[in-house]
């Protein structure tokens, strides 16, 4: 068979390994120990499934690929954080990172290569959306940064963001079929609970997400708590303004009982005024959320700058005194551009 013609193994459920395996002849338990291969262990060739028998193993290399992704390049922050570049089967290349703190180790993942949505502080909305990143594709990011938590911080992760490139619920059933594997007890056994999932506010998928009564966590990049102001730095809010995404989101509350987070970047003299404050704040008591204000990364071609830590602290300050939940994220491994919104991959990506 060609290599083009050929699956990638792990596009297959156990039930069907198990009707591959019964037309091969071969006993049912032997579809568990494959799939305990490729996703419990991460095996990356057939040849590493020992208690699979030679002609058996050899079988399965001429009908199906193993194509997991490969690490290309691992760069180090001053302040431990690490970020992988990693080349996908066709040759493209995406970004993870993984962000030491204390006793956590938290992986950034991308859902796509590039993104769609063009929002106007982010480094991957300067790149075109390429294409999706299938399930097999973002759980191989967790399990590099797995072992780069080992290989780092002699521990393995605790948490999972998915905030590095593109837009999860654009790419919705391969992002949940990769939630799916990490938290099975089959693939990563890591709880939902230390799995966010960062969105730029796509109604529909957040009514989708309620409805399948998640338990992961979700966070809401809101950035600016008023259309005109949001409809400029994000595009995405001219098709799904606040209204519809805070309705989306009391859904979400109502049907998973859980705590929703409001992400905020703080962008100078764009969204740190304190009417702006004042906006934010009566939305996320209305909604009852935590609220995160991000520090800027700054983004070369991109004309926004920082707030200073004294807008910064003005900010939070009423907020809190509003009664709002708030904390202040650091910006982390900015020195290998390794921070939210600056995973781009720009070069390789342009060749
Ligand atoms: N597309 C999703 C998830 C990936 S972006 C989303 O937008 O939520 C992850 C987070 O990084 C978002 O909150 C995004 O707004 C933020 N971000 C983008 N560019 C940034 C920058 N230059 N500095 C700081 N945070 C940024
Ligand atoms: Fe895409 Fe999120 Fe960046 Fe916006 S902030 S361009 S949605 S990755």
């Amino acid at each position: 068979m060609n290599k083009q013609d050929r699956r990638d193994i792990r596009s297959l459920s156990l039930q069907e390994i198990e009707a591959v395996f019964e037309q091969w002849g071969e006993a049912r338990f032997r579809a568990q120990q494959l799939h305990e291969w490729l996703w419990k262990k991460s095996a990356i060739s057939f040849s590493q499934m020992t208690n699979l028998s030679l002609p058996l193993r050899e079988k399965l290399r001429e009908q199906f690929s193993l194509e997991a992704v490969q690490l290309r390049n691992v760069q180090q922050s001053a302040d431990g954080t690490v970020k992988i570049a990693m080349e996908l089967r066709d040759g493209r290349l995406i970004e993870g990172v993984m962000i030491p703190d204390g006793d956590r180790s938290t992986a950034c993942v991308s859902s796509q290569v590039g993104c769609s949505l063009s929002c106007s502080f982010c480094a991957t909305g300067l790149l075109k959306r390429e294409r999706n990143l299938d399930a097999a594709e973002i759980y191989d990011q967790v399990v590099l940064l797995n072992e780069a938590a080992l290989r780092h911080h002699g521990k393995p992760l605790t948490n999972i963001v998915y905030m590095g490139m593109g837009e999860p619920l654009l790419n919705y059933d391969q992002v949940m079929e990769s939630i799916q594997r990490i938290t099975s007890a089959d693939g990563l056994n890591i709880s939902p609970r230390r799995i966010t999932l960062s969105t730029s506010g796509v109604a529909r998928g957040i009514r989708r997400l309620a409805d399948e009564q998640v338990r992961f966590n979700l966070a809401l990049s809101l950035h600016a708590a008023d259309n005109r102001k949001r409809n400029e730095i994000m595009d995405i809010n001219r098709s799904n303004p606040i209204e519809e995404v805070i309705e989306s989101l009391r859904y979400f509350r109502e049907k998973t009982r859980q705590k929703i987070t409001f992400e905020y970047v703080l962008l100078d003299r764009v969204n740190d005024h304190p009417e702006d404050a004042e906006q934010l704040a009566a939305l996320a008591l209305d909604l009852d959320v935590f609220v995160n204000l991000i520090e800027f990364n700054p983004v070369e071609e991109l004309p926004y700058k920082r707030t200073s830590s004294v807008r910064r602290d003005a900010f939070a300050e009423y907020l809190r005194k509003r009664g709002v939940e708030v904390r202040i994220r650091r910006s982390r491994g900015k020195d290998i551009d390794a921070a939210c919104g600056q995973l781009a991959n720009r070069e390789e990506n342009s060749r």
